[in-house]
């Protein structure tokens, strides 16, 4: 996020002095590291959350028409920067990946083809294919049909024009651009740990080694918290009003890595599932391609669990210190409304490699034991706020909370994710630099960046077409890709 946020102030006014603060000794090592994610290029082409069944049985569509426009947005923008030499070769972060569901059972396969009947009509997810039949399905991804009981009832759907996204190279990419820069600093291995809004409306920043302990104090103009689990305590030091109330839900997560190159060659897709009746939107299962440093690797989870650290590199004691007078309500009414969830998460943790297999033999009925095993990924923090019906509200999505002044704003939470960075941070620039963004200068380069800036493309299908033809053709998503990797 904040290299994102970096990239687009420096190109709005190449002038501004950024300085970047790192706590660790390089850059994207937390949740945008590629084995701390999933790396699926968010687009609701295949993730059910985003397409939740009422009671009734009816299924609505909103939420992914505007996750796949966003992430729409996040490829005209690496576009621009590959276009300009201002990111390398597309193939370094982002891969051609079809996006696929599978399902079992008729309820299932009732609720995925009325949600690929609603979604296909639209021109953002034209091409949806659906299939019932276990022939297409086996053409589509061998290993899902491999050892499988025959007469299962299956449902499945396939996008082609899917991604993956390395976002730990992706984030490598753009800061080094940063770095020729000027104007551009890289501070690693220092903590921002205190921050004080001055009269004059600037905030002195407290700025400490990791290793020596010493601390300096920087003047900014405009403060961006994109500390990722790190961001809510440093939003509760900031002690501005819109922060207040706001709590932290740490979830961990694991990954079963497949070690056999035969198998990782033979799947091309990211296969999603559904959630289990009672699990949290982030552990729906799926069996993914990935490409990460480079490297084809086959994962399947994420297993969620429960943890108190906010940052894979955190502290048992984050969530402890992050209680506080104004959010106790609203952490205690989470950890109360929530103790499902929360002994969901503690089961997970204590799962047997054994039982983690039996999931993934859902997806892959073949998988052998021995040839899989647990790699631990990034930390999520959810968000709880106040709320006015009841005490507080755990939320599974990203806010942004801005000072009313616009000199400080904070990214909190991490779902969708990576993939809406871009949409994510223009929000910050016009929540921010409400004067400027207006600006003919502004206006301009922000359209030479993301040429959609100010339309919809949920309402303008002639215009998604245009910009998908451009995008596609330079991030090498127009290809379709075949099952074996090079
Ligand atoms: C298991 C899992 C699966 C996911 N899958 C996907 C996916 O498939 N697609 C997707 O789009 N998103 C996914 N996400 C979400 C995505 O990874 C995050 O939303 C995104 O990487 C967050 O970026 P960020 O810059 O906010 O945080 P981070 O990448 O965590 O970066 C925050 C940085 O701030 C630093 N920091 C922290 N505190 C301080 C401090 N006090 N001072 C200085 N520096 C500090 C950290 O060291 C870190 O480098 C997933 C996340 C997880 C955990």
């Amino acid at each position: 996020m904040g290299a994102t946020l970096g990239t687009l102030l420096a190109r709005l006014d190449p002038s501004l002095s950024i300085l970047l603060v790192e706590r660790l000794d390089q850059v994207a090592l937390e949740s945008s590291d590629g084995w701390n994610n999933a790396g699926t290029g968010h687009s609701g082409y295949c993730e059910l959350n985003y397409t939740p069944q009422a009671g009734d049985g009816s299924v609505t569509i909103q939420r992914a028409l505007a996750i796949n426009a966003a992430f729409e947005v996040s490829l005209q923008f690496w576009s621009a920067l590959v276009e300009q030499n201002a990111l390398p070769a597309p193939q370094t972060f982002i891969q051609p990946t079809p996006h696929q569901n599978l399902v079992w059972g008729e309820a299932n396969a009732g609720f995925l083809r009325q949600r690929h009947q609603l979604l296909s009509r639209h021109h953002l997810f034209e091409g949806m294919e659906y299939t019932e039949d276990p022939a297409v399905l086996r053409g589509w991804s061998p290993l899902l049909m491999e050892g499988r009981e025959p007469g299962q009832i299956l449902a499945a759907t396939r996008v082609r024009r899917g991604s993956d996204v390395d976002f730990g190279a992706l984030t490598r990419s753009l800061i080094g651009t940063l770095q020729q820069n000027a104007n551009f600093t890289l501070l690693p291995g220092h903590a921002a740990d205190g921050l004080k809004r001055q009269k004059n409306g600037r905030w002195l920043v407290r700025v400490k080694s990791r290793y020596s302990g010493t601390g300096r104090t920087v003047s900014a103009g405009f403060v961006f918290l994109g500390a990722g689990g790190g961001a809510l305590p440093l939003l509760q030091k900031s002690g501005i009003p819109e922060g207040k109330g706001y709590g932290g839900f740490p979830v961990s997560g694991q990954w079963l890595v497949c070690k056999n190159p035969a198998i990782i060659r033979q799947h091309r897709a990211k296969v999603y599932g559904k959630a289990s009746l009672g699990a949290p939107p982030m552990s729906v299962p799926h069996l993914d391609t990935r490409i990460i440093n480079g490297r084809p690797e086959l994962l399947f989870g994420p297993y969620a669990g429960f943890t108190t650290k906010f940052l894979k590199e955190g502290s048992w004691l984050d969530l402890i210190a992050s209680v506080k007078p104004d959010n106790l309500k609203p952490m205690l009414w989470a950890g109360f409304h929530n103790l499902d969830l929360i002994r969901y998460l503690i089961g997970e943790v204590f799962q047997s490699h054994r039982q983690r297999v039996a999931s993934l033999r859902q997806f892959f009925p073949a998988a052998a034991e021995d040839e899989w095993v647990l790699v631990t990924a990034g930390h999520r923090v959810q968000i709880i706020k106040r709320s006015a019906e009841s005490g507080g509200k755990l939320e599974f999505g990203t806010e942004i909370i801005a000072a009313a002044d616009g000199s400080l704003a904070a990214l909190l939470g991490a779902s969708p994710g990576a993939s809406m960075a871009v949409t994510a941070m223009i929000g910050v620039v016009e929540r921010c630099f409400k004067d400027r963004i207006k600006t003919g200068g502004w206006q301009g380069k922000i359209k030479a960046l993301v040429p959609s800036y100010g339309e919809s493309l949920i309402e303008d299908g002639a215009l998604l077409r245009t910009i998908r033809q451009r995008t596609h053709a330079t991030l090498g998503l127009a290809e379709t890709p075949t099952r074996s990797h090079k």
